[in-house]
């Protein structure tokens, strides 16, 4: 095994998961399986809890672990299914050793940060790393540790000392430490400038690690005297720095970084020449596309595109392939609603209408709700192609449930509690009490309930699908057969029959909407199926 450490300095912001997974394509096209392990040095147990606003997207894996957003990164670079404990908190840690603490299983000893929690680290990483997350069962050969925050930051230090002392465990050989760091550009003559660079990897020597090798960002490449001077003050050999400058679209970095020779300086040659090309064929088809697709998110964290990650890459990938430029527009969903500003009002009304499609992607709470409603509403009676995810079709549903069989006032209990007449009700088996790791979570069957439709062809004519969950709340059961009579048929059901998981209108251009998150399984190159219907849909060209 060997394992690739990649920490970062200066600041954060760096597209240090991009570097990592990017250097993950590499490994693979040398023919080597190919796994990863995030570290996250904050207190929360997963991601689960934690504000999309504040911390980015929370990303969901198959066997339901709520977690950083980066899982997606090597999710989608490197092709594979990762579990929960590929990403490693301080909370699960330090729950881990407090909780055999507590069994007795240290004894006499006072239990400590230095070597309780470091051995605990290291322990976890090792067993992590041998589990298979291509499929095939067997054992990668390379793992990539990727270590949240910025070397120098009190949470990470426990990290960077277990990291430090496992070189040991493993044999140095076989670690090799990437430090990504900045290179900011100052002055008329366009300076590229070290020292920021120079710090960081003191700091880091400091701690006891040093780096093998540097990946620089910048804006344009490295120049062969920065180069030098970054490899003459930081103990790195010249072949050893790389630069990760702006380049058009993310699919160049791992090309960008083979070019400069990253496979030869860690000893190793790219074997899967047809990897690499299908990523530079991937990279340069969506440099030339012209023609836009015009999508109109409406969500309610629209000034971070974090927060909606997984839902714009799986855009991406459904536009490459429908061969269009895509173009997000971002609503405020508030701003949709009756006695917002009136400046901010007209604009998100012009933005819907100017749309080529709409999607209402996943949410909680009741802020911004009644916009999302009148978007899908527009959606459906323009005849303009509509997705909704989750919340998505949770509002669509409610929607259709006030303006077609005329429930007037109805909602989400999660919206009004005492809703007389709820469209959308709280799933009895969840938990009222604990909030983390309690929703319907994970990869979850959807049988479809008809032979033929149009969300049905779309996946290749399956009879069930797997997608991943995330949610407390669906449409209320009582409700169906009323809607279906009207017209908005619940295709896909989950495998008791009763939960609904796919609605379709069949006299519609494209309005589907699904309770599962089909973002989280998209790959570039095989663009997950209800995004490609909307985008198809959207640059009206013929559905399956
Ligand atoms: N808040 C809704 C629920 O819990 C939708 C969740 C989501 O969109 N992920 O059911």
């Amino acid at each position: 095994m060997r394992y690739i450490v990649v920490s970062g300095g200066v600041l954060s912001g760096l597209g240090k998961g991009v570097t990592a997974s990017s250097i993950g394509v590499l490994m693979k096209a040398c023919g080597l399986k190919v796994t990863s392990i995030k570290i996250d040095p904050y207190l929360n147990s997963d991601a689960g809890t934690m504000s999309p606003f504040e911390h980015g997207e929370v990303f969901v894996l198959d066997d339901g672990g709520e977690v950083d957003l980066d899982l997606g990164n090597y999710e989608r670079f490197l092709d594979i299914s990762l579990e929960r404990d590929n990403n490693l908190t301080t909370g699960k840690v330090y729950s881990k050793v407090i909780e055999a603490e507590r069994r007795g299983d240290y004894l006499g000893k006072t239990v400590q940060v230095v070597p309780h929690i470091t051995d605990a680290v290291q322990d976890w990483i090792e067993d992590v790393a041998h589990r298979s997350s291509d499929g095939s069962g067997t054992s990668p050969d390379v793992c990539i540790i990727e270590l949240g925050g910025t070397v120098g930051d009190i949470e990470s230090a426990p990290y960077v000392e277990a990291l430090r002392q496992f070189q040991f465990r493993v044999g140095r050989e076989n670690v090799t430490f990437v430090h990504v760091s900045l290179v900011p550009v100052m002055g008329p003559v366009g300076e590229q400038k070290t020292k920021p660079t120079q710090h960081t990897v003191k700091e880091l020597m400091g701690l006891g690690i040093t780096p093998d090798l540097l990946v620089c960002r910048s804006s344009a490449p490295l120049h062969e005297e920065t180069r030098a001077k970054l490899a003459a003050f930081c103990h790195v050999a010249p072949t050893a720095v790389f630069s990760t400058h702006d380049v058009p679209n993310i699919y160049h970095v791992p090309l960008m970084l083979e070019e400069q020779g990253l496979c030869a300086t860690l000893g190793l040659s790219v074997q899967d020449g047809g990897l690499l090309d299908d990523w530079r064929r991937m990279a340069h088809h969506l440099d030339k596309l012209t023609e836009e697709v015009r999508i109109a998110m409406v969500g309610k964290y629209t000034d971070l595109s974090d927060a909606y990650l997984s839902v714009i890459k799986a855009l991406q990938h459904a536009a490459m392939a429908a061969n269009r430029r895509l173009v997000i527009d971002w609503l405020e969903a508030e701003h949709l609603e009756p006695g917002s500003e009136p400046a901010a009002h007209d604009e998100a009304w012009a933005m819907l209408k100017g749309a080529d499609g709409v999607l209402v992607p996943g949410g909680f709470g009741a802020r911004g709700v009644e916009g999302k409603i009148l978007a899908a509403e527009h959606a459906r009676t323009n005849n303009v192609p509509y997705l909704g995810i989750c919340l998505g079709l949770q509002v669509a549903t409610i929607g259709f449930a006030r303006n077609v069989l005329g429930m007037e006032g109805t909602t989400s209990t999660e919206f009004d509690e005492d809703c007389p007449n709820p469209a959308v009700i709280f799933m009895p088996e969840i938990s009222t009490t604990h909030l983390g790791g309690t929703m319907r979570l994970g990869s979850r069957p959807t049988l479809f309930q008809v032979d033929d439709c149009r969300i049905r062809r779309l996946y290749g004519g399956a009879a069930s699908v797997d997608e991943r969950h995330r949610h407390r709340f669906e449409v209320n059961p009582d409700l169906i057969e009323r809607l279906e009579a009207a017209g908005l048929t619940f295709v896909g059901k989950d495998e008791t029959g009763q939960r609904c998981e796919i609605l379709e209108i069949a006299d519609h251009p494209y309005f589907v909407a699904v309770q599962y998150h089909p973002e989280f399984k998209s790959r570039p190159g095989r663009a997950s199926p209800p995004f490609l219907g909307l985008v198809l849909a959207a640059s009206g060209q013929p559905l399956p």
